[in-house]
């Protein structure tokens, strides 16, 4: 792919004012002059690949080639390639730059990887970038902005299969402590072991799923043993989830 005429589609889940779609625009706009954003108007963090089919949505144009929806990350992919760039199908899907890592089975509850998903069910090109980062404290956006034009060039450079997407995780770290970049195998970590309950101003009670996860950082070769020990974290992911060493044994058992 020749980046510099290439159209690119920037977007994201943590919405339309974060300061990691800014980053993410400045890296894409460094790269090529054809750069449009569509993302969605509040924070849709962990909605996955939520689809809005019982709902009309809104497109409100927030600056040049600029957008905001009132829906989920997919939902501003599939608007932002079907009907609001328009001329030609943008080239080239970036999601992010997510404020948090998305690491193994955080892949399945993303908003930013499941942009990328959606990009890749649209037949284009589309990486899903995210910095990791301590919560409750500001994000150092600066490993991304040091090593993202870098890795994204040299990913496009090759044509993928039609079913993959690429993952990259940024670690958190001083940009002069960055490791090298990795190819990882999905990890093991799944949020929602620690719940909250409280009562609300109006006497209810509630609960809360916190952000803790329980992490399994022993896996060989996996995201999150690269980005813990300070590398970026390279994953390519397949949408087709058969697992297919599973089947003769089902053939077996099922006849
Ligand atoms: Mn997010």
């Amino acid at each position: 792919m020749n980046l510099r005429c290439a159209r690119i589609l920037v977007t994201n889940d943590d919405g339309i004012n974060a300061p990691g779609l800014k980053v993410l625009e400045k890296i894409a706009k460094s790269i090529s002059d054809d750069v449009w954003i569509v993302a969605p108007e509040s924070e849709q963090s962990a909605s996955g690949n939520s689809i809005t089919l019982t709902l009309p949505l809104r497109v409100r144009k927030a600056g040049t080639r600029k957008f905001a929806v009132n829906g989920t990350p997919t939902d501003s992919v599939l608007l932002g390639v079907q009907h609001i760039v328009n001329g030609k199908k943008p080239d080239l899907v970036l999601s992010g730059v997510n404020a948090g890592g998305n690491l193994g089975e955080d892949i399945t509850y993303s908003g930013t990887v499941a942009a990328a998903m959606e990009g890749t069910l649209l037949g284009l090109p589309s990486i899903a970038l995210s910095q990791m980062r301590v919560y409750g404290e500001n994000v150092r956006w600066g490993p991304t902005e040091k090593y993202a034009v870098r890795i994204i060039k040299k990913l496009t450079r090759e044509t993928w299969p039609s079913n993959v997407l690429m993952n990259v995780n940024f670690p958190d770290r001083p940009v002069k402590d960055v490791g090298k970049v990795e190819v990882t195998v999905q990890g093991r970590r799944k949020i929602g072991s620690a719940v909250t309950t409280g009562r609300d101003p109006r006497g209810y009670d509630y609960v809360w799923i916190g952000a803790e996860r329980n992490e399994d950082p022993s896996l060989r070769g996996s995201d999150l043993k690269a980005v813990n020990e300070g590398k970026i974290s390279v994953t390519p992911l397949c949408l087709d989830l058969t697992h297919k060493r599973s089947m003769p044994l089902l053939r077996k058992i099922l006849k």
